[in-house]
């Protein structure tokens, strides 16, 4: 039984070490149709429970290695983990600078117990999919007692108390989630989050159902759909295909003042004229770089002190 992974380098969240919460079965309330774990049926707490002591013996015996952050994560949902709270406080004790996150699927922040523990974790990246309760229900599947209205409740909650750094996470199931309704419902709900980054991302390995994901293309042009005050980044790369198309310098210009891309976007979209271009225009510092989470976007000068109002 491993309950520590790792460390493993991220792109978005730097390099890792990774906590199993559930590492003896797969313990989750949702059952996704996109899971890289095989369908399974869906709890609301955890029957096979590691002992925290384990744990963070196990854990003691890693820490030497350089990390930036601790990641707690499960085979099914961390949240569900009994010992959440008590845990976090003795990884406290030994962690130094190294951050604190966990990947959740955010429907335990309708426990009380649960929303105020996750409070104390350096960073949270929480996971919405849907707003629609149909869309939610054939996507996520999730347990009986689970209600996405209480849920985007919960989840708009925390992100007005919460200090740390929040993430949020969609993953995009062709033909359900991605329809220009549900991203205009996405949308609305963001707009009223304090978040750090919100990650756009696809079927990237095999999924427990036959679902098939949704090209980079598409991605990008979902991105677009929502409101460009909002720090969205396109996290899935695995079906990206190189567009290689020219951009002018005010093309570049738009599109960064519309979406702020990374270096990765850029290779995928730019051809090599419009990548010169852009260089220059860095140079000029009419393009400029700005820091989010762990990575770096390319911003127009002119809109970096753009706040967007919530
Ligand atoms: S929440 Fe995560 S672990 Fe649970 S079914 Fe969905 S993808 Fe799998």
């Amino acid at each position: 039984m491993q309950i520590i992974f790792g460390p493993v380098n991220s792109r978005r969240f730097g390099t890792s070490l990774g906590i199993d919460l559930s590492p003896s079965a797969k313990q989750c309330n949702f059952d996704c149709l996109y899971c890289e774990l095989a369908p399974t049926a869906t709890v609301d707490k955890q029957t096979q429970v590691v002992e925290v002591n384990e744990i963070i013996k196990e854990l003691k015996n890693h820490l030497s290695t350089k990390i930036d952050v601790i990641t707690l994560t499960a085979n099914g949902e961390p949240s569900l983990y009994p010992h959440l709270s008590q845990l976090i406080d003795e990884i406290d004790k030994i962690k130094n600078n190294t951050q604190t996150l966990i990947l959740t699927n955010s429907a335990a922040l309708v426990d009380e117990k649960v929303f105020n523990t996750l409070l104390k974790l350096d960073w949270v990246k929480l996971s919405l999919d849907a707003i629609s309760s149909d869309i939610f229900k054939k996507i996520d599947r999730p347990h009986e007692s689970i209600k996405i209205e209480e849920v985007v409740q919960k989840v708009q909650e925390f992100s007005k108390v919460y200090k740390g750094k929040l993430f949020i996470e969609i993953l995009f199931v062709h033909g359900l989630n991605d329809t220009v309704e549900e991203v205009a419902k996405l949308n609305n709900i963001l707009m009223t989050l304090n978040c750090t980054r919100i990650d756009l991302g696809t079927i990237d390995r095999p999924p427990a159902y036959p679902v098939m994901g949704i090209s980079y293309k598409e991605l990008h042009d979902i991105s677009l759909m929502f409101n460009n005050s909002l720090p969205i980044h396109i996290a899935s790369r695995v079906h990206a295909e190189p567009n290689n198309a020219y951009y002018s310098d005010d093309d570049i210009l738009n599109t960064l003042d519309k979406r702020p891309l990374t270096m990765d976007d850029i290779n995928l979209l730019f051809d090599e004229e419009s990548k010169i271009s852009l260089n220059r225009l860095i140079n000029e510092e009419q393009i400029v770089k700005k820091r989010v989470g762990n990575l770096e976007f390319l911003i127009p000068h002119a809109n970096i002190k753009r706040k967007r109002k919530n």
